[in-house]
């Protein structure tokens, strides 16, 4: 963790939270979206849930219950609604399936997943205007992109590779100029914890992708010792941003790897677990007026 981010968890006894034995909820903040008005938002961990074998952990996806357990997903969002005095009902989460489809949130979207568990939308990114709907997506490596036009809309974004080659961070500025008339000068971006570009490794094709669509960025390398490439996601979404608009020093990006052996602890990752992690972290945001 540094300066720009931090961990909020009960302290049991000592200098450090010992969150997994208290089974205690912790959310990650960024510190700078954190202290704008206007705002909230949080991105889960493993811990304070009701998930798990030992029911102690927070998954945030649908897709990692059995059917049986769906509900843990809702209970544990119960947990963090309560911990944000936010309600329920009023959560709103996607399908997502690694598009660049953004979805503006009206009063007949808000709740999908939650208040009306039968709304199903495929997609990865959410925008809206309502004040205090909470819109949620899951992560499990892909980097969540939180959007604040500050006083006027807010954005969640589920970038993964396939994303964030779309510029589906970019493609959700453009929608918020569209539907609310958003002057991306006013836009703040917070990414937050996602896997870095010396854990996210690919071969030739994907590398080759944001070789041929990025080549400002420079975020792919070769690593000969592993015999991979490596793309460093969190620069192009930087990237993204910073052409659709997006003033630089408003785009807060600490380097927080899910899957960098420091922060296994804290986070599920996707790789790192092999695909075997009991869950997904949720990332959330909601406008306050
Ligand atoms: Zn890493």
């Amino acid at each position: 963790m540094n300066g720009e981010s931090f961990l909020q968890a009960e302290k049991t006894s000592g200098a450090e939270p010992d969150i997994q034995a208290a089974g205690k909820s912790a959310y990650y903040y960024d510190a700078r979206l954190y202290n704008l008005g206007g705002v909230g938002h949080f991105f889960t961990t493993r811990y304070g849930g009701v998930s798990g074998a030992r029911g102690n952990v927070f998954n945030a996806s649908f897709g990692k219950e059995e059917p049986a357990h769906k509900d843990n997903v809702i209970e544990n969002f119960r947990i963090a609604a309560r911990d944000h005095g936010l309600s329920l009902s009023r959560f709103t989460a996607l399908s997502q399936v690694h598009g660049d489809t953004v979805v503006n949130v009206t009063e007949e979207i808000a709740g999908a997943r939650f208040g009306k568990p039968e709304l199903v939308i495929e997609a990865d990114s959410m925008i809206t205007r309502l004040p205090f709907v909470p819109l949620m997506t899951t992560h499990g490596d892909c980097l969540p992109v939180f959007l604040y036009d500050k006083g006027r809309a807010v954005g969640m974004v589920h970038s993964g590779w396939r994303g964030t080659a779309a510029d589906i961070s970019g493609k959700t500025v453009g929608a918020m100029v569209r539907e609310f008339g958003t002057d991306p000068g006013n836009v703040f971006a917070a990414i937050g914890p996602g896997i870095c570009g010396e854990c996210f490794e690919v071969d030739y094709p994907v590398a080759r992708v944001f070789g041929e669509r990025f080549p400002d960025v420079r975020a792919v390398k070769w690593d000969g010792a592993r015999g991979k490439y490596l793309v460093d996601l969190r620069a192009v979404a930087v990237y993204s941003l910073v052409r659709a608009g997006v003033r630089r020093e408003n785009i807060s990006a600490p380097e927080i790897c899910t899957a960098c052996a420091e922060n296994r602890e804290l986070f599920f990752s996707y790789r790192a677990e092999k695909g075997m992690n009991e869950g997904l972290m949720g990332a959330v945001i909601w406008l306050e007026k």
